[in-house]
């Protein structure tokens, strides 16, 4: 089965299915007997017949009662996946992989066989898979290739309390699914008890609870505010671990991968500065933790030691780290916010919600009786905090959904069943935005372009700047830039020794552009073989430059589908600027003053990032794009690209017109002007005018 997706299996897959011996040490039935052992297990066949008596089902269930792991089981014991694959959404890329791991061991199969999952840029599933565990990114863009998802039998829609994007707009799509496929199966599954919403959405489903088994967790409240979240935390750990007696495991909830990694560090140097303390295993995670290291939050300490999990909301519903008597709450997440101001989304540190942290502190309460310490006042909790969080659908950037939905052929986005629709203001945005790239035309429709860039599992900037560089000459330069702009930073940074690291990453440089200086690095690894000592020597990290390979190859497949031209410009590497211009030309900085930029949209004074290969570099570019902003004290622009106002010009026309001053020749100092940004074409203009009034 060469054109099957098995073979595209990769990394993630091939580390989980290199750890399968090492990490289960239970026998097959131990397995049996911790799967008879769950809550659902006592309601299944009462569940099953709701099931088959109902085309959509709610199901609420406590955290770690089985939902996850066991319908899917379930429903492919009860003969559905011979009609088609059981599929299962999550809204995180960790929870997919982590339990289509954990459900291959329950069924004593190899992962990728009958048991397998797809996240962007990874497919780990073949022709024989029957349970296929997703991100719901995933299931959406297959809509896109398979409108009435034939392939499927059944869909578990999990962690829909969480409100994901995708979640909610495959809430949408798969409304219009069920009317024309009588025979499919829909099982919404929720760990917070409102699934009111999701049953009258889809007509009135029932709603079916698994009674839950929980214990009693006390809970303690901060006496003031915490000033110092990640101290507060570490203290806390260390004198639960040396008052409270074994067994009993802590879990922390840290806001991201660098709160976390510093907690760990924290409470690892503390530990050593005790004399002879009990042991603590300390363990991180968070999404992008290599598969390996995220396994080992299930191993049982060994006995005499007790282990400290240190996570981000993952924790809170999405995966059950069993034995967790302690539950310490930093009290914040990182939520993907939409800046209007500046266009694009932005991670934010926001308190968590009350519904959060009482999920939270839940997971006390699992196997005995528990204790929750929160980092924060009872005040807080009672008067600063939201009731549930905001769905992500409201808050956040839709161009990617917005490109999405319109290639399903949904030509009015007003009469899309939103269950929450967003807010009129981000709709009009994203449309503007993708109008700019010139994925639609000034009627709203899509175009070519947008038909082409929506093929690409990427946000629409990066899918146009791929398709740029095939006009450019340069697909495979552009496609290593888009891969490495896809993976955490390369670029490793231990702490006692950033000088050294900064010396190292100085080397690979290139003046005019932080794209380029990513798209060096990974030519210099390549023709370095790939060595891993390379890397060491040179401060990268390996593992995120194999991980790029991937994400290329991965692209450059999806590029070859498409009759995309594989070009390559050598080392005219002004090319790949161009094709970087065309996709970033509406986020460009004109220079104001020694080290000073001014964004040409927002009027907004910004500054280069310190880590840009421009910064320092001995020349002050006049016009530059960049891919993100970052807000500390200032604001940055990060990866950041030198471009020639001409391109702006030629790029960008809706915002950039060159201006002569001088002389009357074009290039006797052409300067770009900032256009009046909210009147683009007419046309668009009424298009939004109507979109608005349609919203009123
Ligand atoms: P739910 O979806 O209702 O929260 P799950 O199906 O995720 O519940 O979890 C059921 C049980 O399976 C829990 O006790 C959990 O700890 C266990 N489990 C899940 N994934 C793994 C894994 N990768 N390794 C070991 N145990 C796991
Ligand atoms: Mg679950």
């Amino acid at each position: 089965d060469e054109s099957g997706a098995g073979r595209k299996s990769m990394q993630y897959g091939e580390a989980l299915k290199k750890d399968r011996k090492v990490v289960t040490n239970e026998s097959i039935a131990e397995i049996a007997r911790q799967r008879r052992s769950l809550p659902v297990f006592t309601v299944r066949d009462q569940l099953l017949q709701v099931i088959r008596d109902n085309q959509v089902v709610i199901i609420v269930g406590e955290t770690g009662s089985g939902k996850t792991t066991q319908l899917t089981q379930y429903l492919n014991e009860e003969g559905y996946g011979r009609k088609g694959m059981i599929g299962c959404t999550q809204p995180r890329r960790v929870a997919a992989v982590s339990v289509a791991k954990r459900v291959a061991e329950e069924m004593n199969v190899e992962l990728s066989k009958q048991v397998g999952y797809a996240i962007r840029f990874e497919d780990c599933t073949s022709r024989e898979t029957i349970i296929k565990y997703m991100t719901d990114g995933i299931l959406l863009r297959e809509t896109l290739s398979d409108d009435d998802l034939d392939a499927y039998s059944c869909i578990v829609m999990d962690e829909a309390h969480e409100r994901s994007l995708n979640t909610d707009v495959l809430f949408g799509v798969l409304r219009k699914v069920l009317t024309r496929r009588r025979d499919l199966k829909v099982i919404v599954t929720s760990a917070t008890l409102n699934a009111d919403r999701f049953a009258d959405f889809f007509g009135r489903a029932p709603i079916y609870n698994i009674p839950g088994r929980t214990f009693p967790v006390d809970v303690f409240y901060s006496k003031s505010t915490v000033e110092d979240y990640v101290e507060g935390a570490v203290k806390q750990v260390i004198q639960i671990h040396l008052q409270a007696p074994l067994p009993g495991d802590i879990l922390v909830f840290m806001t991201g991968q660098e709160d976390i990694e510093v907690t760990c560090e924290i409470i690892a140097d503390r530990m050593s500065k005790l004399e002879d303390p009990p042991p603590l295993i300390i363990l991180p995670i968070y999404s992008q933790l290599a598969a390996d290291l995220q396994a080992r939050i299930f191993e049982a300490a060994p006995e005499g030691a007790r282990k400290v999990v240190v996570a981000t909301n993952i924790a809170e519903t999405s995966l059950t780290v069993n034995g967790v008597s302690f539950v310490v709450d930093a009290g914040y997440c990182k939520l993907k916010t939409y800046n209007p101001r500046v266009g694009m989304d932005a991670l934010l540190l926001c308190p968590t919600s009350r519904a959060s942290a009482n999920q939270r502190s839940g997971r006390a309460g699992r196997t005995g009786p528990g204790r929750a310490y929160r980092l924060f006042t009872a005040n807080a909790m009672a008067n600063e905090m939201l009731e549930s969080s905001v769905p992500e659908i409201q808050r956040t950037n839709l161009s990617h959904v917005v490109l999405l939905l319109k290639s399903l052929g949904v030509r009015d986005l007003l009469e899309f069943d939103f269950m929450d629709p967003p807010p009129e203001e981000n709709i009009v945005k994203s449309m503007h935005g993708l109008w700019m790239l010139g994925a639609l035309d000034s009627h709203g429709n899509l175009t070519d372009l947008g038909r082409r860039m929506a093929t690409f599992p990427l946000d629409p900037p990066l899918a146009k700047m791929l398709l740029a560089g095939e006009r450019e000459g340069c697909s495979q330069e552009v496609a290593t830039i888009v891969a490495m702009l896809s993976v955490p930073s390369v670029f490793f940074r231990p702490r006692d020794r950033e000088e050294e690291a900064d010396a190292a990453r100085e080397k690979f440089f290139v003046p005019e552009s932080d794209h380029l200086t990513l798209l060096h690095v990974y030519q210099r690894w390549r023709s370095a073989g790939e060595r891993a000592d390379w890397c060491a020597k040179h401060f990268l990290n390996a593992r995120g430059l194999r991980r790029a390979k991937e994400v290329r190859s991965q692209l450059i497949e999806v590029m070859k589908d498409e009759k995309i031209a594989l070009t390559t410009c050598g080392t005219d590497w002004d090319s790949v600027r161009k094709a970087v211009t065309s996709a970033y030309f509406h986020q460009a900085a004109k220079m104001k003053g020694i080290g000073e930029y001014i964004n040409m949209r927002s009027a907004v004074v910004c500054a280069v990032h310190p880590t840009s290969s421009l910064y320092g570099a001995g020349f002050t570019p006049d016009y530059v794009v960049y891919h993100e902003l970052i807000y500390t004290q200032k604001e940055y622009m990060s990866c950041v690209t030198v471009v020639e106002p001409h391109w702006l010009a030629e790029m960008g026309p809706m915002f950039f017109t060159l201006k002569y001053s001088g002389g009357r020749t074009l290039n006797t100092n052409p300067e770009v002007v900032n256009e009046d940004v909210s009147t683009p074409y007419e046309d668009d203009v009424s298009a939004i005018s109507s979109l608005q009034r349609k919203l009123e």
